[in-house]
């Protein structure tokens, strides 16, 4: 395979292993450092399967497929008959945001009215799904309209916005310098104070320090800290998400950006042999 399809494939079967080991430690508390949580062993408070899919694998395959479909052309309608689908199976774990919006979407109201925009709804449920738009060479425009599917906070789209684009540098083989840059030119050029503030920090932070709450500025800062912070997918995986909280998400967002980076033969094989959508993933990305 060549190298950047394979990079292309590393970054969504990086999601579904951040995912799927973060899955153990949802809204837990961190882990003490002689004790890290390392395999994909499933349970947690939602009890999953090993290797099971949450909703951030979920939600990105449903995006996935339908871009698939569709040839890279964002279909409203179409995403939204695979989210109400989805709801429907009752999954284990569903954002508010989302649960809200798709119920509007359910109820046939008008594409406005399916996001909330209020203060308390700029949650990481659309980061945790909009990684194949770095495969499609998309407009801002197309992001924003994706996230708006579900989250309408102005953040959520910008953040969307810059992991994109950040995704997209990734891929491209920049490096580690570079990839960084990347999303603190795009939070700069996109003129909102709190992801620029949030970027700018990453070279003071700590462990201790970072947040990895459902907040879309927490998730977005603690993969790109965990990404910038270590040497490899595994480490940078395995220490973002025994940091706890909303550990699943942050660990598919991470998971993303650092299979992206390194690419395929970088995911441990024992994480690869786990996680229970490697085939749909294949099959999906070789149609
Ligand atoms: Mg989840």
């Amino acid at each position: 395979m060549h190298l950047k399809n394979d990079n292309k494939l590393a970054m969504l079967l990086g999601l579904h292993c951040g995912d799927s080991l973060g899955a153990t430690l949802e809204f837990c508390d961190p882990r003490p450092e002689d004790d890290l949580h390392t395999e994909i062993i499933g349970g947690g408070p939602l009890n999953w399967e090993p290797g099971a899919p949450t909703d951030d694998t979920d939600l990105m395959l449903i995006l996935l497929e339908s871009l698939v479909l569709k040839k890279g052309v964002l279909n409203h309608h179409h995403i939204a008959k695979g989210l109400i689908k989805w709801l429907s199976r009752e999954p284990l774990d569903v954002g508010n945001t989302t649960r809200s919006a798709i119920n509007r979407m359910k109820e046939g109201l008008p594409i406005e009215q399916w996001p909330d925009i209020g203060e308390w709804t700029q949650g990481n449920g659309s980061l945790m799904r909009t990684a194949p738009l770095a495969l499609f060479k998309v407009s801002d425009e197309t992001i924003r309209e994706q996230c708006e599917l579900t989250h309408g906070h102005p953040t959520c789209a910008d953040t969307d916005i810059i992991f994109i684009r950040t995704l997209e540098s990734a891929l491209a083989g920049n490096t580690k310098q570079d990839v960084y840059e990347t999303a603190l030119k795009e939070a700069r050029r996109l003129h909102n104070p709190v992801l620029i503030e949030s970027l700018e920090d990453i070279p003071n932070q700590t462990y201790e320090s970072t947040k990895t709450s459902g907040f879309c500025v927490h998730t977005l800062n603690a993969a790109l800290f965990a990404f910038i912070m270590e040497d490899s997918f595994e480490e940078s995986l395995i220490k973002i998400v025994n940091r706890g909280d909303d550990a699943d998400t942050v660990g598919a967002v991470t998971g993303a950006l650092c299979g992206a980076f390194y690419g395929f033969d970088a995911i441990p094989k024992r994480w690869l042999n786990t996680i229970q959508e490697k085939e749909n993933i294949e099959r999906l990305l070789s149609l």
